[in-house]
């Protein structure tokens, strides 16, 4: 199947609603049957059915379709959050008593849930770090259920040998999940490298327009089933008919501004790394990369997401340059139309260096935005 036919094609029934092009938002709670029988039918398959929005509406329905294509599973799950998600997939695969290997610096979020949440249901984790498949295999306990990756992570960058990995927990009968985030299914295809749970924040590139939280889990119909009947109708953590619409609105034009995030990144660094003020480059599609090789290997692009250590240990003359930029908004997430920046010394207390500087670069023109830079370096 090729992408622009799951964009503009798969899943849509235009036929049901008066051959309208974009599909309404069926904002409905509930589906009202004409027989019993029929009635009786739709409670024995809620994940397919229309019966209830919490299990399945028609709206969510097609962009379930969509990004399960995407992602080449059987079936795709919505969630209310990325970090929802994230906690399904986990609570899917332990239970009390059960190790999870976790990647060293995930997403904070799912950093707390490992250390401070589920430890009070006896879920224990070892973090370790990503680089080598030794390292997962060494850290394996008897009750080890779940390695939980992020390649690339959103901070420093850092891969995973994704093939080699799930192949080595296969073997040892370990569930994988990935938090896909940096890549969409456009640039790293992680469950055909072996993984069993593929996550994503929808919230990012999927809907791309920052006007919407939401989180997919794509896997094969086993996982999905499981998933479905406990974590996602138990604990309820749908998105609105409302929300997937604007989702599924978001990732229609997907590929272009990937391509144009991605495009802008590489522009932005092309013009940075010969910058006197610029002490490295942090982009798995850098030369620099330690994991360059790799990036080529399971990836097909690097995003638009960067990071920088300027050539400064003063904390003041970060923030002055952060507050100079003028078309780099200082914000939190990624993936929308917008340039933002992150400076790490936000983080009290981090580990991050002082000179840390996150870049996501938007859909803006390149050149805007390196002249916008190229003022702000002033300040360094
Ligand atoms: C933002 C983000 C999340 C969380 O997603 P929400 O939709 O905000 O819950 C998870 N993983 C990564 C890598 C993220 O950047």
């Amino acid at each position: 199947m090729d992408i622009s036919y799951i964009l503009n094609i798969l899943g849509e029934e235009r036929g049901n609603y008066f051959n309208a092009v974009a599909p309404p938002i069926i904002q409905t709670s509930n589906f009202a049957f004409n027989t019993v029988a029929e009635f009786r039918d739709a409670t024995k398959d809620e994940l397919h059915a229309h019966l209830y929005t919490r299990g399945n509406n028609p709206t969510t329905e097609i962009v379930r379709k969509k990004i399960a294509a995407l992602e080449g599973t059987d079936d795709c799950l919505i969630f209310s959050s990325g970090a929802a998600a994230i906690a399904a997939a986990i609570l899917h695969s332990v239970k009390s008593g059960d190790h999870v290997i976790c990647v060293e610096s995930p997403y904070s979020w799912t950093y707390y849930m490992l250390t401070q949440v589920f430890p009070l249901y006896g879920v224990t984790t070892t973090f370790v770090d990503g680089k080598s498949v030794e390292n997962f295999e060494n850290a394996i306990q008897p009750n080890t259920k779940l390695i939980f990756l992020e390649s690339p992570n959103t901070f420093w960058l850092d891969l995973q040998d994704l093939a080699a990995i799930c192949n080595m927990a296969k073997t040892k009968n370990i569930i994988t999940a990935i938090d896909n985030s940096y890549c969409t299914p456009l640039y790293q295809q992680a469950h055909q490298l072996g993984v069993d749970l593929v996550i994503h924040t929808a919230t990012k590139y999927l809907a791309g327009h920052s006007d919407v939280v939401s989180g997919v889990i794509c896997a094969n119909q086993e996982h999905i089933n499981s998933i479905f009947k406990t974590e996602f109708m138990a604990f309820g953590a749908i998105p609105s008919p409302n929300d997937t619409w604007l989702l599924l609105r978001g990732m229609r034009t997907l590929p272009m501004r990937l391509e144009k995030s991605a495009g802008n990144a590489e522009k932005l660094i092309n013009w940075l790394e010969q910058h006197p003020k610029v002490e490295k480059i942090i982009y798995p599609f850098h030369h620099s990369h330690p994991q360059f090789e790799l990036a080529k290997k399971q990836m097909q692009r690097g995003s638009g997401l960067f990071a920088v250590l300027l050539k400064t240990q003063d904390k003041n003359k970060i923030e002055a340059f952060c507050n100079k930029l003028q078309r780099f908004l200082l914000a939190v997430s990624w993936g929308g139309y917008e340039s933002l920046v992150f400076p790490a010394c936000i983080k009290e207390g981090s580990d991050y260096p002082v000179n840390f500087v996150r870049f996501y670069a938007g859909l803006e023109e390149a050149d805007v935005l390196i002249e916008d830079i190229n003022q702000a370096l002033s300040e360094i």
